[in-house]
């Protein structure tokens, strides 16, 4: 079966992965798409779990094999994509598929995709909340941390083109709104 695609994208720091974890509690149809990325492993993060992490050679010879469904150099040498042999797994399982990706990801599989995929932008509080997150963060340096804020002023000019923004100001209110708005996508 070809199931449907939920999308969701947002800012480095906005909430949009515990906004995915919760869903995948409460929608036992969905399961997560695991991306690729060339960079390095993060404490605590697990190969096939977090990501398939690849090389930077690794990740190259399978764009050159078109084997991503889309992908993109989200900062300097750091590679993300998806691949589309993950869609196809979780099809097979006969489930949905949700994503976490940065926006232009996003916007891109929601091109290819229409009507199948949901496309949702968590827009965060304000750029300086987005900011306080990621010091929080213990695996940030203060160079990655002025690479995702840069990042993050251009993603947020994006939002508009998203189907939908949920607003992170109160996560209580965001969770539940995301699972009026997915339960209904899946319904459709
Ligand atoms: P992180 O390094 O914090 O895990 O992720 C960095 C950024 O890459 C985040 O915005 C994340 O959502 C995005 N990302 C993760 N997987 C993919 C993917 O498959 N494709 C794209 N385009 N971006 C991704």
């Amino acid at each position: 079966m070809q199931g449907k695609l939920v999308i969701f994208s947002a800012p480095s720091g906005a909430g949009k992965t515990t906004i995915v974890q919760h869903l995948l509690r409460v929608f036992p149809d969905l399961e997560f798409s695991i991306s690729a990325c060339s960079r390095d492993i993060r404490r605590g993060e697990t190969y096939g779990v977090d990501y398939y992490f690849l090389t930077i050679e690794e990740f190259k010879e399978k764009i050159a094999n078109d084997e991503f469904a889309e992908w993109e150099e989200v900062y300097k040498d750091n590679f993300y994509g998806t691949l589309k042999s993950e869609i196809e797994r979780i099809w097979r399982k006969e489930k949905h598929i949700i994503f976490d990706m940065d926006v232009v990801g996003g916007l891109n599989l929601k091109k290819q995709f229409g009507d199948k995929a949901l496309a949702v932008f968590v827009m965060p509080p304000s750029i300086e909340h987005l900011e306080k997150r990621l010091k929080t963060r213990e695996t940030e340096t203060p160079e990655s941390i002025a690479r995702r804020m840069g990042k993050a002023e251009q993603e947020l000019k994006t939002a508009d083109k998203f189907d939908v923004i949920i607003h992170n100001d109160n996560l209580e209110k965001a969770l539940e709104e995301a699972e009026n708005i997915v339960g209904n996508f899946l319904k459709l």
